[in-house]
Protein backbone atom coordinates (compact mmCIF):
# COMPACT_ATOMS: atom_id res chain seq x y z
CA UNK A 1 0.00 0.00 0.00
CA UNK A 2 1.44 3.53 -1.25
CA UNK A 3 1.07 6.04 1.81
CA UNK A 4 0.17 9.68 0.48
CA UNK A 5 0.31 12.39 2.48
CA UNK A 6 -3.65 12.69 2.20
CA UNK A 7 -3.91 9.35 3.88
CA UNK A 8 -1.83 10.56 7.00
CA UNK A 9 -3.69 13.71 7.06
CA UNK A 10 -7.01 11.85 6.81
CA UNK A 11 -6.25 9.13 9.38
CA UNK A 12 -4.62 12.19 12.00
CA UNK A 13 -8.56 14.00 11.57
CA UNK A 14 -10.64 10.86 12.54
CA UNK A 15 -8.16 9.66 15.37
CA UNK A 16 -7.64 13.19 17.05
CA UNK A 17 -10.84 14.47 15.44
CA UNK A 18 -8.26 17.60 14.62
CA UNK A 19 -6.73 18.83 10.86
CA UNK A 20 -3.12 17.99 11.06
CA UNK A 21 -1.43 19.65 8.10
CA UNK A 22 1.27 17.63 7.20
CA UNK A 23 4.31 18.77 5.29
CA UNK A 24 7.82 17.51 3.80
CA UNK A 25 10.30 19.26 4.85
CA UNK A 26 11.81 19.65 1.10
CA UNK A 27 9.02 22.05 0.70
CA UNK A 28 9.62 24.70 3.03
CA UNK A 29 11.68 27.35 2.41
CA UNK A 30 15.75 27.81 2.63
CA UNK A 31 16.78 27.70 5.65
CA UNK A 32 13.76 26.72 7.55
CA UNK A 33 14.68 22.67 8.13
CA UNK A 34 17.77 21.89 9.13
CA UNK A 35 19.84 19.03 7.24
CA UNK A 36 19.44 15.33 9.18
CA UNK A 37 16.51 16.33 10.69
CA UNK A 38 13.48 14.11 10.61
CA UNK A 39 10.54 15.35 11.83
CA UNK A 40 8.97 18.11 14.15
CA UNK A 41 5.70 19.17 15.45
CA UNK A 42 5.26 22.84 15.08
CA UNK A 43 4.12 23.93 18.53
CA UNK A 44 3.24 27.90 17.36
CA UNK A 45 0.90 28.31 14.28
CA UNK A 46 3.15 26.51 11.96
CA UNK A 47 -0.04 26.42 9.69
CA UNK A 48 -0.25 29.90 9.74
CA UNK A 49 3.30 30.17 9.05
CA UNK A 50 2.90 28.02 5.93
CA UNK A 51 -0.41 28.63 5.06
CA UNK A 52 0.86 29.44 1.62
CA UNK A 53 2.35 26.18 1.16
CA UNK A 54 -1.05 24.28 2.58
CA UNK A 55 -2.74 26.17 0.00
CA UNK A 56 -5.61 24.55 -1.28
CA UNK A 57 -5.56 21.77 1.54
CA UNK A 58 -6.38 24.77 4.00
CA UNK A 59 -9.60 23.97 5.60
CA UNK A 60 -9.36 26.28 8.66
CA UNK A 61 -6.54 26.45 11.77
CA UNK A 62 -5.09 23.03 12.64
CA UNK A 63 -1.59 21.53 14.16
CA UNK A 64 1.01 21.14 11.47
CA UNK A 65 3.78 18.51 11.75
CA UNK A 66 7.17 18.32 9.11
CA UNK A 67 8.54 15.03 8.19
CA UNK A 68 11.64 14.89 6.52
CA UNK A 69 11.53 12.03 3.56
CA UNK A 70 14.92 12.23 2.88
CA UNK A 71 16.07 11.20 6.22
CA UNK A 72 12.89 8.79 6.44
CA UNK A 73 14.33 6.87 3.43
CA UNK A 74 17.77 6.72 4.45
CA UNK A 75 16.63 5.55 7.77
CA UNK A 76 14.80 2.55 6.27
CA UNK A 77 17.63 1.64 4.17
CA UNK A 78 19.82 1.48 7.17
CA UNK A 79 17.00 -1.36 8.43
CA UNK A 80 17.57 -3.29 5.18
CA UNK A 81 20.22 -5.57 7.33
CA UNK A 82 17.88 -5.61 10.15
CA UNK A 83 14.63 -6.95 8.46
CA UNK A 84 16.45 -8.49 5.38
CA UNK A 85 12.60 -9.91 4.63
CA UNK A 86 10.85 -6.84 4.05
CA UNK A 87 10.58 -5.06 1.02
CA UNK A 88 12.22 -1.20 0.59
CA UNK A 89 7.96 0.09 0.28
CA UNK A 90 7.23 -2.00 3.56
CA UNK A 91 10.65 -0.52 5.60
CA UNK A 92 9.70 2.98 4.70
CA UNK A 93 6.42 3.12 5.72
CA UNK A 94 7.31 1.87 8.75
CA UNK A 95 9.43 4.34 9.15
CA UNK A 96 6.40 7.09 8.31
CA UNK A 97 4.40 5.64 10.13
CA UNK A 98 6.07 5.88 13.53
CA UNK A 99 7.35 9.21 12.66
CA UNK A 100 4.09 10.56 12.00
CA UNK A 101 2.57 8.54 15.36
CA UNK A 102 5.70 10.03 17.38
CA UNK A 103 4.56 13.37 16.23
CA UNK A 104 1.12 13.14 16.36
CA UNK A 105 2.13 12.56 20.14
CA UNK A 106 3.37 15.47 20.32
CA UNK A 107 0.13 17.33 18.71
CA UNK A 108 -1.63 15.59 21.98
CA UNK A 109 0.44 16.11 24.21
CA UNK A 110 2.36 19.41 24.27
CA UNK A 111 0.92 21.22 21.22
CA UNK A 112 -2.04 24.07 21.73
CA UNK A 113 -3.91 23.74 18.66
CA UNK A 114 -6.53 27.02 18.08
CA UNK A 115 -9.74 26.19 17.46
CA UNK A 116 -10.59 25.74 13.36
CA UNK A 117 -12.38 29.00 13.15
CA UNK A 118 -9.44 31.21 15.43
CA UNK A 119 -8.29 33.84 13.03
CA UNK A 120 -5.20 33.49 11.11
CA UNK A 121 -2.09 35.23 12.01
CA UNK A 122 0.68 37.00 9.78
CA UNK A 123 3.41 34.27 8.89
CA UNK A 124 6.70 34.84 10.58
CA UNK A 125 9.99 33.08 9.54
CA UNK A 126 9.89 31.80 13.52
CA UNK A 127 11.17 27.92 12.12
CA UNK A 128 14.67 29.71 10.70
CA UNK A 129 14.85 31.39 13.48
CA UNK A 130 14.86 28.28 15.85
CA UNK A 131 17.24 26.62 13.97
CA UNK A 132 19.86 29.33 13.84
CA UNK A 133 19.18 29.53 17.60
CA UNK A 134 19.62 25.89 18.04
CA UNK A 135 23.18 25.93 15.70
CA UNK A 136 24.41 28.70 17.41
CA UNK A 137 24.12 26.71 20.85
CA UNK A 138 26.40 23.90 18.88
CA UNK A 139 22.73 21.75 19.47
CA UNK A 140 23.44 18.57 17.06
CA UNK A 141 20.61 15.90 17.25
CA UNK A 142 17.09 17.23 18.56
CA UNK A 143 16.77 14.07 20.86
CA UNK A 144 20.13 15.43 22.45
CA UNK A 145 17.62 18.68 23.94
CA UNK A 146 16.61 16.71 26.60
CA UNK A 147 20.22 17.50 27.67
CA UNK A 148 20.93 16.24 31.19
CA UNK A 149 17.74 13.69 31.01
CA UNK A 150 17.69 11.81 27.71
CA UNK A 151 14.33 11.01 28.00
CA UNK A 152 12.72 14.87 28.75
CA UNK A 153 10.21 14.72 26.60
CA UNK A 154 9.45 11.57 25.92
CA UNK A 155 8.68 9.97 29.08
CA UNK A 156 6.63 6.22 29.67
CA UNK A 157 3.24 8.82 29.06
CA UNK A 158 4.63 9.81 25.70
CA UNK A 159 5.53 6.50 24.75
CA UNK A 160 2.05 4.95 25.48
CA UNK A 161 0.57 7.29 23.81
CA UNK A 162 2.66 7.25 20.79
CA UNK A 163 1.33 3.32 21.36
CA UNK A 164 -2.02 4.06 21.04
CA UNK A 165 -1.78 6.38 18.77
CA UNK A 166 0.01 3.94 16.39
CA UNK A 167 -2.45 1.49 16.94
CA UNK A 168 -5.47 3.84 15.72
CA UNK A 169 -3.33 4.82 12.43
CA UNK A 170 -2.76 0.93 11.78
CA UNK A 171 -6.54 0.59 12.54
CA UNK A 172 -8.05 3.89 10.70
CA UNK A 173 -5.52 2.81 7.58
CA UNK A 174 -6.31 -0.93 7.33
CA UNK A 175 -3.29 -2.29 7.55
CA UNK A 176 -0.65 -3.13 10.96
CA UNK A 177 2.55 -2.14 11.13
CA UNK A 178 6.08 -2.03 13.12
CA UNK A 179 6.04 0.64 15.27
CA UNK A 180 9.94 2.06 15.76
CA UNK A 181 10.68 4.53 18.47
CA UNK A 182 14.33 4.95 19.04
CA UNK A 183 14.17 4.87 23.01
CA UNK A 184 17.93 2.90 23.26
CA UNK A 185 18.96 6.73 22.37
CA UNK A 186 17.17 8.03 25.11
CA UNK A 187 18.64 5.15 27.50
CA UNK A 188 15.42 3.23 28.05
CA UNK A 189 15.12 -0.48 27.42
CA UNK A 190 14.33 -0.96 23.21
CA UNK A 191 11.03 -0.08 22.63
CA UNK A 192 9.27 -3.47 21.66
CA UNK A 193 9.93 -4.09 25.36
CA UNK A 194 7.27 -1.33 26.09
CA UNK A 195 4.97 -2.80 23.18
CA UNK A 196 5.15 -6.18 25.33
CA UNK A 197 4.54 -4.75 28.34
CA UNK A 198 1.55 -2.74 27.26
CA UNK A 199 0.23 -5.97 26.05
CA UNK A 200 -3.63 -5.61 24.68
CA UNK A 201 -4.09 -2.06 25.97
CA UNK A 202 -3.91 -0.24 23.29
CA UNK A 203 -6.88 -2.37 21.90
CA UNK A 204 -8.36 -2.44 24.84
CA UNK A 205 -8.74 1.29 25.27
CA UNK A 206 -9.51 2.21 21.36
CA UNK A 207 -12.44 3.94 22.60
CA UNK A 208 -10.86 6.06 25.26
CA UNK A 209 -9.83 9.69 24.23
CA UNK A 210 -6.22 9.77 23.73
CA UNK A 211 -5.80 12.74 26.37
CA UNK A 212 -7.22 10.13 28.61
CA UNK A 213 -5.26 7.62 28.80
CA UNK A 214 -3.23 8.98 31.33
CA UNK A 215 -6.74 8.29 33.74
CA UNK A 216 -6.45 4.66 33.53
CA UNK A 217 -3.13 2.63 35.17
CA UNK A 218 -0.95 0.82 32.57
CA UNK A 219 -0.59 -2.26 32.61
CA UNK A 220 1.85 -3.32 36.04
CA UNK A 221 4.54 -4.84 33.25
CA UNK A 222 4.59 -1.36 31.72
CA UNK A 223 4.94 0.78 34.51
CA UNK A 224 7.97 -2.00 35.95
CA UNK A 225 9.81 -1.81 32.95
CA UNK A 226 9.80 2.10 33.21
CA UNK A 227 10.48 2.56 36.69
CA UNK A 228 13.25 -0.17 35.96
CA UNK A 229 14.70 2.03 33.06
CA UNK A 230 14.32 5.57 35.17
CA UNK A 231 16.24 3.93 38.18
CA UNK A 232 19.40 1.95 36.27
CA UNK A 233 19.95 5.26 34.27
CA UNK A 234 20.31 7.23 37.75
CA UNK A 235 22.51 4.65 38.74
CA UNK A 236 24.92 4.43 36.29
CA UNK A 237 25.43 8.39 36.19
CA UNK A 238 29.16 9.29 37.63
CA UNK A 239 27.80 12.16 39.93
CA UNK A 240 24.31 13.10 39.07
CA UNK A 241 22.86 16.32 39.13
CA UNK A 242 20.11 17.71 41.08
CA UNK A 243 18.21 17.92 38.17
CA UNK A 244 19.09 14.09 36.93
CA UNK A 245 17.92 13.53 40.91
CA UNK A 246 14.71 15.43 40.31
CA UNK A 247 13.93 13.56 37.08
CA UNK A 248 14.21 10.37 38.32
CA UNK A 249 12.02 10.95 41.30
CA UNK A 250 9.67 11.84 38.99
CA UNK A 251 10.03 9.28 36.57
CA UNK A 252 9.59 6.47 39.43
CA UNK A 253 6.27 7.90 40.72
CA UNK A 254 4.96 8.95 36.90
CA UNK A 255 2.74 6.33 37.30
CA UNK A 256 0.90 6.45 40.77
CA UNK A 257 1.03 2.54 42.45
CA UNK A 258 -3.00 1.79 43.02
CA UNK A 259 -3.51 -0.74 45.64
ZN1 LIG B 1 9.75 13.90 19.94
Amino acid sequence: MRLRRHDLERAAAEILDLQVYTLWANELPPGHWRRGDTAMCLRCAGDADYRELIGPRWTGRGACVVISLDVLRAEAEAFQAAWPRVGTRERFRCVLLSTFAHELTHVVRDCIVPRRDAPVPPPTDRLRRMHEALADAGVADSLALGGSVPFRGHDAQFLRTTAHIAYRIAESLGHPFHLLFYTEAISLSPSWHYLVALDDEPARLRHVPLTEIDDHDPPEAFRHLWCHDVRRWWRRLDSPTDAQTQAMIRGVTLFPVTL
